[in-house]
């Protein structure tokens, strides 16, 4: 007897994340606002919290001439007032992102800052499972084999990959980004019009980029081998339905997000990144455009017809739910589901632990009580009723992460 998972957690018809690089933040009073509006139920001066679950990103340094939100002032090791929340959040698991060591849009960069950053991290036993490689050619800290990247080449000064590898890091996002809503969707004609497109510019317009641009398939993540031997998760970013991408501010934020576009990934049943700097341009008000938006997203995820994670999470959700081991016993009485804890996934081996099953969902094909048994412990599940396919499935209920207490000094 074998069971089949769901795609995504029952009821739900897709996933998404919003996933914010950290560059040009305009205060720390805002972006403390923005996080509580978005996540939390409290008054906040954008209005009540939406309590959806958007994570964010960090970086310790700023080489760059330009005001930045980081953790240490400039390239010092001298904590900003910024430092602390940075901590709580990776502990909340809302920052699951390094946007890299730092911003060196100037040069700079060197293993050094690497190694300083490690040092937080391991002394305050903090993980961060995302990288994603930020900006201009002096960057030379990139991850990836392209162009001025050498961040995993250790033959190179700037190498630091085995540095951060101990510390939770999965997924990495080399620069990729794709016009389709929704990876790993159905094949229908948006999604099979648009990657023809996609590639037809690959190879005439976009012939002579060098740097990371569009994949010829629809798929979120794909192994990517690293100079230094290791194997990770690479993952593509969704810009917008069409057309050039410029700042990626707040206000862009909004296109985004359509009402149009959430129906279609809807429609799509795809899973999805989404790409952007909300932190950039963002005061003491939000477009009431972008409101809108964000509270039929709302709509959308109270509805249960979208599934909303932080980056990594939703990530994790996808890797787990392709390539988790479980043995089926089907006994007279009942159905018992051991579920493995280690996993072969086309990056290697690896651990998986109890966290990471929320929402996991199994189609059932008899009507007995069905058991989930993960490291010798019996689950809670619920009992589904049948989807669009006909199905009735069993999950492990989806959690949503505890947003924290933030008090800025
Ligand atoms: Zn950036």
């Amino acid at each position: 007897m074998n069971l089949k998972i769901r795609k995504f957690p029952y009821p739900y018809k897709c996933a998404l994340s919003i996933s914010s690089d950290i560059d040009n933040a305009s205060s720390l009073k805002f972006f403390v606002q923005f996080m509580d509006f978005l996540n939390s139920e409290k008054q906040t001066i954008y209005g009540p919290g939406l309590e959806l679950e958007v994570g964010n990103s960090f970086w310790f340094f700023n080489g760059s001439k330009s005001a930045q939100l980081s953790y240490f002032e400039g390239l010092t090791d001298k904590e900003t007032a910024l430092a602390p929340i940075i901590r709580l959040y990776i502990k909340s698991k809302h920052i699951d992102t390094l946007h890299s060591w730092g911003n060196f849009d100037k040069g700079g960069f060197k293993r050094y800052y690497a190694e300083k950053g490690v040092e937080v991290l391991d002394r305050y036993n903090l993980y961060i499972p995302v990288w994603i490689n930020h900006g201009v050619d002096l960057n030379y800290q990139k991850v990836g084999d392209y162009p001025k990247m050498y961040g995993d080449d250790p033959t190179h000064p700037c190498y630091h990959t085995d540095l951060i590898s101990e510390f939770g890091f999965e997924f990495i996002w080399t620069g990729k980004v794709t016009h389709i809503i929704g990876q790993n969707g159905r094949k229908n004609f948006s999604i099979l019009s648009k990657l023809i497109i996609q590639k037809i510019l690959k190879k005439i317009k976009y012939q002579h980029v060098k740097d990371p641009i569009y994949d010829d398939d629809n798929n979120l993540i794909k192994p990517l081998l690293l100079r230094d031997g290791n194997k990770k998760w690479e993952f593509i970013r969704f810009i917008n339905s069409w057309g050039n991408a410029g700042k990626l501010d707040l206000h862009e934020f909004s296109g985004q997000i359509s009402a149009q576009t959430l129906k279609r990934l809807i429609k799509n049943q795809g899973i999805m990144i989404l790409y952007t700097h909300f932190n950039e341009n963002l005061c003491a008000s939000i477009p009431m455009r972008l409101k809108e938006r964000l509270i039929f997203l709302k709509k959308m995820v109270n509805r249960r017809e979208i599934l909303m994670g932080t980056t990594s999470r939703i990530l994790k959700y996808w890797e787990i739910s392709n390539y988790i081991n479980f043995k089926v016993q089907n006994f007279e009485d009942k159905v018992i589901v051991l579920i493995d804890d280690k996993m072969h996934s086309p990056v290697g081996e690896k651990p998986v632990k109890s966290f990471h099953l929320s929402g996991l969902t199994f189609y059932i094909d008899v009507l007995k009580p069905h058991k989930i048994i993960f490291k010798g412990k019996s689950y809670k599940t619920i009992l589904n009723p049948p989807d669009q396919t006909g199905k009735q499935s069993i999950s492990i209920p989806w959690q949503k992460l505890e947003y924290p207490e933030v008090n800025i000094q």
